[in-house]
């Protein structure tokens, strides 16, 4: 997490000075440097504590299938209705460098698995609030840091020893893993895992044997209109706008289809040319010049066997007329991003005007047909020769309800591409998490010393997923949590987890209940690497004018006033 200065905030760490100096805050007032000012020691670790554990028990009330959603209303006024862990982060905007670094970590974690966001938030503010505790203990930072970073090794190593090999072509199983990421999610499950599933199968290519998968590939289209019930998977493309006109086929098979990147229409000379007519006829001359030039370019369509032409401009009126007559449907002022996506689907080449067409330049697909959703037309192309090519058609009553449910299908795609590329999955509803616990639990008496606390505490903080489970679906937490303790510890116990409806301890990978493994072991090391560094913060610098901060120290005596006259006279920089 090299770059979380980057991206997360003005957060610097640095050692205190060796010597005298160390007990007094470190100060950064050179001109070079710029502009900073502070917050002293211990206070800035305590304040970045403080606000992890304020976030994570915010967030915490959303993780599970009984979490319960926040309605956000963002900067522009926009109102979202959301579980989805980095989007809640991410509509907050944070102002406070912790919150900027814990954002920072849902980010990653959706980026890099597409799930497990609130886990990863949750887990950050969890091991520093055990880490708290060990601070009051008079446990020195840098140690729990160092415990830490052993147990977060420890722990992704048991991880992987408690790791279910799968079958990728098992559908169901994909489906079931699909379920637990949007479980929580305020939409139909069962068919947004069915289209989640059949979407990146659809797209799945091999590359060195290894199964591929670029969901590029797969585009999402919202339809307000209908309920989410109607939303469906369609093999192929869909194009937000009808024919060009009324009287163009509504439904072609076999298509043959042409991509001008042009409009169709007569080539409009460049230069300010003035054609001077003087009499009635020559003007019918020049319209009759003019019809028949279209004319042969409609000819040419003809010829070359197009039944439909889409063009990323416009199409000349009375081209369109002759193109009805001749049965070619034409579609005009398509997106320039969408031409290429087009183009691979159909297998065509995009061409800049009609004489480059050729047969071979054409695209093929098995059906188009033109449908009206909601008072608008709609293109549906399926049966496209490059197979590779998803629509995700999602219906529903409005737009906060489609964003929700585009956001737990993007997380069931890529919870399913996760476990199709890796064959490796964990058990969920708090299973995993207690069997590292259990586990890191024994590795901390093996090494002693002041680490094994931060170990110990690093095992408790996991426990967090379990506890929060149980809380949301209103449960006691201490006599489940004892209760999940000592079945795993059992033989065949592992697998149990929470079950936050029923409040009981149970068989979760028999419940369908898992999860991929790279969406634990992602959030095991951000939440890990984002408490790590802040434990090993001992103050924060934040941008202002340095000539104010000096200025600030002099008057309080803290900067000498030989140095304050010294930095005065300096030059900038
Ligand atoms: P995240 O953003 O971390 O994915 P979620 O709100 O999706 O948060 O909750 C994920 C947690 O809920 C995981 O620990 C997962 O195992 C658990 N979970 C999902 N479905 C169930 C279920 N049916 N029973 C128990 N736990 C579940
Ligand atoms: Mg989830």
């Amino acid at each position: 997490m090299a770059n979380i200065t980057q991206s997360g905030g003005p957060i610097l760490s640095r050692r205190p000075a060796p010597g005298p100096r160390a007990t007094k805050p470190l100060l950064l007032v050179s001109k070079k440097k710029g502009d900073t000012t502070h917050v002293k020691k211990d206070a800035a670790r305590r304040t970045n504590i403080m606000v992890a554990k304020a976030i994570s028990e915010a967030i915490r009330t959303t993780l599970g299938p009984r979490g319960r959603d926040k309605l956000i209303i963002d900067a522009l006024k926009d109102v979202l209705v959301t579980n989805d862990g980095a989007t809640i982060m991410e509509k907050i905007n944070f102002k406070h460098p912790m919150g900027k670094l814990m954002t920072y970590v849902a980010k990653t974690q959706d980026t890099e698995t597409g799930d497990g966001t609130t886990t990863a938030v949750v887990l950050t503010g969890e091991l520093l609030k055990q880490a708290e505790s060990l601070l009051n203990q008079k446990i020195h930072p840098t140690k729990i840091a160092n415990g830490y970073a052993l147990a977060s090794v420890k722990a992704l190593e048991l991880l992987k020893a408690n790791a279910i090999k799968i079958d990728p072509d098992d559908d169901e199983l994909l489906e079931k893993i699909a379920v637990t990421s949007i479980n929580s999610k305020n939409v139909v499950t069962d068919l947004i895992s069915k289209i989640a599933v059949e979407a990146v199968k659809g797209v799945m290519t091999r590359r060195n044997g290894k199964p591929y998968i670029d969901t590029e590939y797969i585009e999402i289209e919202k339809k307000a209109g209908k309920s989410l019930r109607e939303s469906e998977l369609i093999k192929g493309l869909i194009i937000n706008r009808g024919a060009e006109r009324e009287d163009m086929p509504k439904k072609v098979e076999n298509l043959k289809i042409a991509l001008i990147n042009q409009e169709f229409d007569v080539p409009k000379s460049k230069t300010d040319a003035k054609i001077r007519i003087q009499s009635p006829e020559q003007m019918a001359t020049f319209l009759n010049q003019e019809y028949l030039l279209i004319k042969s370019m409609v000819d040419k369509l003809v010829e070359v066997g197009i039944n439909v032409l889409l063009t990323q401009k416009e199409i000349d009126h009375v081209a369109a007329d002759l193109m009805a007559r001749a049965g070619i449907v034409g579609l005009k002022n398509m997106r320039r991003r969408y031409m290429p996506k087009i183009a691979k689907a159909v297998g065509a080449s995009i061409v800049n005007t009609v004489n480059e067409l050729t047969p071979e330049s054409l695209g093929t697909a098995d059906l188009l047909e033109i449908k009206v959703l909601e008072d608008k037309y709609v293109t549906f192309i399926t049966g496209c020769k490059d197979s590779k090519t998803m629509t995700i058609l999602l219906r529903g009553s409005g737009k906060i309800m489609m964003d929700e449910a585009e956001r737990s299908l993007r997380d069931a795609m890529y919870v399913v591409k996760d476990v199709i590329e890796d064959e490796l999955i964990v058990v969920g509803g708090g299973a995993i998490e207690e069997t590292l616990a259990n586990g890191l639990r024994d590795y901390a008496r093996s090494i002693g010393g002041r680490e094994q606390f931060a170990v110990e505490a690093f095992a408790k903080a996991l426990e967090i997923v379990p506890k929060t489970l149980a809380e949301n679906g209103g449960y006691d937490t201490i006599t489940l949590l004892a209760q999940l303790r000592a079945k795993n510890a059992e033989e065949n116990g592992k697998y149990y987890g929470v079950n936050p409806f029923t409040g009981k301890i149970e068989n979760m990978y028999e419940n369908g209940v898992i999860e991929p493994l790279r969406v634990k072991s992602q959030a095991i090391s951000s939440a890990t690497e984002a408490a790590v560094t802040v434990l090993r913060i001992d103050e924060m610098l934040a941008a202002r004018r340095v000539e104010d901060y000096a200025k600030e120290l002099a008057r309080t005596g803290e900067l000498p006033e030989t140095e304050y006259d010294e930095f005065q006279a300096a030059p900038s920089m």
